[in-house]
Formats: C-alpha cells, structure tokens, sequence
C-alpha cells in the first residue's frame, strides 16, 4: 500500500538547483513541508516563495554539509521549527571528473568525499536518532550509476558513491526492526548543473552524449518521490542502465579490455 505523503516534513540537501530542487516542488505539491538545504540561500528563498505562491509550506535553510556544525544547525532548526522529520532525501554532491593525476588533493579529492561521503553520513547520522526515537521516518540516500559502475575518469567521484551504497545497505540492515527504512537511489547521467562542476575533462572535449542518454531531473524527482510513497532498498534509472551493471558484475574483464581500447589507450596521455 502506498504510504500518504501529505502534511509529511521533509528535508532536502541540495535543493537549490537539480533533483533536489525538483524533488522539492513534487514533494510540495503532495502537501509535504520541505525543507530546502543547500549553500546559496538566495536560490532556496526564490524557491520557497515560489512554492509557497502555490500553496506549499517551504522553509530555507543554509548548509554547508561538509561542516558538521551547521549540519547540526539544519537539523535542529528542522526540528524547532515543524517538531519532526518524516523523511530524509540526502542529495547534496558534486563530481570532478578526470584522470587522477590531474585531480587537485584538496579541492577535487578532500572536498569531494568530505560533501559526498562523510557528508552524507553526518546528516543522516545527525537525523536518525530522532527517528529511531519515533520508530518511523525514511532515508533516501542520493549515490548514481557510479555507485555501481567504477569509470575511468570517475575513481574519486565512484569511489564516494560506492561508498554511499554501502553505508546504505549496512545502515538499512542496522535500523530495519526500529521502522526507519532506508533507501539507495542510482541514476544514469542526468541534465542539471552537475556538468558544470566536474571540470574540463577529455570527455567533455572529445564526446557529445546522444539526448536519449540523459535524464531529466524531473524524471528523476518522480522516482523520488514514488520511492518515499513505495519504500524499497534501491531504485536504479534508467531501464537500460540495468544491462550494463549487470555486463560490469558478470565479466568484468571484457568491460576493462572495451574501455582500454574504445577509451583510455586512445585518451590518457600521462604528462611526465
Ligand atoms: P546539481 O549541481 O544541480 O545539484 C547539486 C546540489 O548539491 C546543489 O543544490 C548544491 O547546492 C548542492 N551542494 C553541493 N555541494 C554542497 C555542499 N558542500 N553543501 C551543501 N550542498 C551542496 O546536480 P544534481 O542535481 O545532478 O546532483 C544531485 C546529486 O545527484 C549529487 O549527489 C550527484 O552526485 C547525484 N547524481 C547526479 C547525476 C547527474 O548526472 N546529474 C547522476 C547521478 C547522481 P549549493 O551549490 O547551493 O550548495
């Protein structure tokens, strides 16, 4: 049976643009109380006047989520303000994109599992207490096909998401008898400004990917929201992404010989 969303509080890491930010007009549109989370506040307030102007109920709230401090800040405004969180839709990331000598230390490698990883650990880590207090609440843990699949270029950003996997399934299994649930969703390539952050790669210079490839972050935003109202362990879109992990888990060494000569014998050019 589906689970009613109205009047449910839901706070939202990234929601100041993307999935998070359409996820959070679907969520109101249901009669949820979301909570935007991000670090340009600007975008959060647009946001949540323009939900409000349609009869939501929004509050903004910033964030850096690789500080804990304010991470403990959001929650807690969370809860002062609407007493409960109902549902938690962990989002917030970004990915640099390159081979891994190329990758600055601090701002590509350290920032990047700092926000993506242990960012998303403290937030839930900062939440579920409360939920295990009400023996209720869902988690929904943002990771990507690249929790799945590790790609060239990708080895940090993978690496985060993979990670993220597995926090979610150990997590799952920790919380399942005290009625939190917690789930995993893993998207294929998607149309939000992700691609403006990850960096002037060889991939991004030599390849255009056909639309058909690329989800769009309201089609994304959809399956969010059915999973809060069908909780299941994982959800991975698009269909055809299921061929390729499966291609990736059963033979591994074909997917290594394809990408060494479709991609990186003819791409990686180390400099000395
Ligand atoms: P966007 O760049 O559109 O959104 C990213 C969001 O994360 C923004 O709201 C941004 O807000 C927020 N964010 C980034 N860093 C921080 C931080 N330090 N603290 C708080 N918030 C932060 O990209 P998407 O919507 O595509 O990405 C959302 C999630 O989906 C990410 O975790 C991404 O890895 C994942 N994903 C994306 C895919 C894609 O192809 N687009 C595919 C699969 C997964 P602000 O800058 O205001 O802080």
């Amino acid at each position: 049976m589906a689970q009613s969303l109205n009047g449910k509080v839901v706070l939202i890491t990234g929601a100041s643009s993307g999935f998070g930010q359409e996820t959070a007009c679907l969520f109101a549109r249901r009669g949820c109380k979301v909570v935007l989370a991000a670090r340009r506040l600007d975008r959060l307030q647009d946001l949540a006047e323009r939900i409000r102007s349609q009869g939501g109920e929004a509050l903004a709230v910033p964030v850096d989520v690789g500080q804990r401090e304010e991470i403990d800040l959001m929650v807690q405004t969370t809860l002062d303000v609407y007493g409960q969180i109902d549902i938690l839709f962990n989002n917030a990331g970004f990915g640099r994109l390159d081979w891994l000598e190329n990758l600055d230390p601090q701002r590509d490698i350290e920032t990047q599992v700092a926000v993506n990883l242990t960012g998303l650990m403290l937030v839930t880590r900062a939440v579920l207490p409360h939920m295990l207090e009400r023996r209720a609440g869902h988690i929904i843990h943002m990771s990507s096909g690249a929790g799945y699949i590790a790609a060239p270029l990708y080895s940090v950003y993978a690496a985060t998401k993979f990670g993220v996997r597995a926090f979610t399934d150990a997590l799952r299994r920790e919380v399942a008898p005290f009625g939190v649930k917690v789930s995993g969703i893993y998207p294929g390539p998607a149309a939000t400004e992700f691609g403006q952050h990850t960096g002037n790669n060889v991939l991004k210079r030599s390849f255009k990917a056909p639309a058909w490839t690329s989800l769009s972050a309201e089609a994304v935003a959809r399956r969010v929201v059915r999973l809060a109202e069908h909780p299941r362990r994982a959800v991975i879109l698009p269909w055809w992404f299921r061929p390729v992990l499966w291609a990736d888990a059963l033979s591994p060494a074909l997917v290594d010989w394809f990408l060494r000569v479709a991609f990186v014998g003819r791409f990686h050019r180390p400099q000395p």
